[in-house]
């Protein structure tokens, strides 16, 4: 794709690598296929072609930002288009550039909204005190509002210790994960510990990042980066991996090298401590472990969350797992779509993540399923509101 950045962006590190993501596009639209958006309203500019035009115009100071602004902030950022691109073109981060340019503190209501969520949401102990509240009014909360809570709050819980074991692994919590699934990690330890592996958390852990990531604010997502990277990298020799059960912390945590590229203090750490991270799928599909089926519900649908299959590329070792463990997976349609949440979508864009989620749902239990499977706590929460059946971790199935 042809574009005239100013020369004053060129010359900067984003305006650099705008260019080049912009130049790998050769507009052949294969991506509108499989995106979301575009499958719901057909417009050119709620698919990832007609975004990358939009995010072009907008580095040449030539958008409209109120249209731009409408249709970057419908996208999910599920990447499915990355995975279609036969380019290789890196809209994730391209979206990422972008948004930080529209600026995190926008004005309005959207602005208030915003803010209120990176004020809340990385702070488990702040989100579990408002989510219970919540929960006391949800009657007199919008509708679409109290669709989001979720259906049950997870107690805080004591540090896990750590123990003697062959192997230790250093357990991300995951700052909704704790609060609004904080089961998923108990299971997880039990499981390790059973097999002599050690599990430590680090009370120093902040928010991955991704929620700030999400709403453009860059430079605050960075500094809980930073923290972290500060946190994990003196410990990452004694550990053998750190490990995410939650997708959606998992995929950002892995591009903390990418993220601190530019940054001399913290390239060499950053990129150490993605290296070292893993989903939990990918830990447990490394080692020479049989598992057996948990519960008698047999036939499960797995729902492979968007950072987990198009951001990390790791849901078929899952899927293989939970084979293996004896469940049979039920054919889902339409596998590479997203379910809708995708982080703070649910609550900036309320009738799009539901029509998304309606959909998903659908296809998740056309084969009449007795549990659905997923690997996000925002997958989770978001699907079980509406599920016929019990929407689960899929850690949760392995014993
Ligand atoms: S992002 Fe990839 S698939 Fe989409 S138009 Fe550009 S080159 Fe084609
Ligand atoms: S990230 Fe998802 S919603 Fe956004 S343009 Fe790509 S496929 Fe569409």
């Amino acid at each position: 794709m042809q574009t005239k950045l100013p020369d004053a962006f060129l010359a900067t590190r984003r305006g650099a690598r705008a260019e080049e993501i912009l130049r790998s596009c050769v507009h052949c639209g294969f991506c509108n296929a499989t995106c979301p958006t575009y499958q719901l309203s057909g417009d050119e500019l709620d698919g990832p072609r007609g975004r990358i035009y939009l995010i072009k115009e907008l580095f040449e100071e030539q958008a409209n930002e109120v249209r731009a602004t409408v249709h970057l902030d419908r996208c999910l950022t599920c990447r499915a288009c990355e995975t279609t691109c036969p380019s290789g073109v890196s809209y994730g981060e391209l979206a990422e550039l972008a948004r930080d340019k529209l600026g995190a503190h926008r004005g309005g209501s959207n602005g208030i909204v915003r803010r209120l969520l990176q004020w809340l949401v990385p702070h488990a102990a702040r989100l579990r005190t408002i989510l219970r509240l919540g929960r006391l009014v949800k009657p007199l909360l919008p509708q679409t509002l109290a669709k989001t809570l979720p259906k049950r709050i997870s107690p805080a819980r004591d540090w896990y210790a750590q123990q003697q074991a062959t192997q230790r692994v250093l357990l991300l919590q995951g700052c909704a994960q704790q609060v609004m699934t904080g089961e998923v990690n108990e299971h997880l330890q039990k499981l390790l510990a059973a097999r002599e592996v050690g599990v430590t958390t680090l009370r120093e852990e902040q928010c991955c990042g991704s929620l700030k990531l999400h709403l453009g604010n860059e430079s605050g997502a960075l500094a809980s980066i930073r923290h972290n990277v500060d946190a994990f990298y003196p410990l990452l020799a004694d550990y053998a991996a750190i490990v995410s059960s939650a997708s959606g912390c998992g995929v950002t945590v892995k591009d903390y090298g990418r993220l601190l590229a530019h940054d001399q203090d913290y390239a060499e750490r950053a990129a150490a401590v993605a290296a070292h991270t893993v989903d939990v799928g990918e830990f447990l599909a490394a080692q020479d472990w049989a598992f057996t089926a948990a519960v008698a519900e047999r036939r499960i649908a797995w729902q492979a969350p968007c950072t987990l299959q198009h951001g990390q590329g790791a849901d078929g070792e899952v899927a293989e797992l939970l084979v293996q463990a004896g469940y049979e997976l039920v054919p889902v349609a339409d596998e590479h779509l997203c379910c809708g949440s995708a982080g703070t979508y649910a609550t900036l864009q309320p009738e799009w993540s539901q029509q998304l989620k309606a959909n998903k749902l659908q296809a998740l239990q056309a084969q009449n399923p007795d549990l659905i499977a997923t690997a996000n706590v925002g997958c989770q929460n978001h699907l079980e509101t509406d599920a016929e059946v019990p929407v689960v971790h899929w850690v949760q199935l392995l014993a």
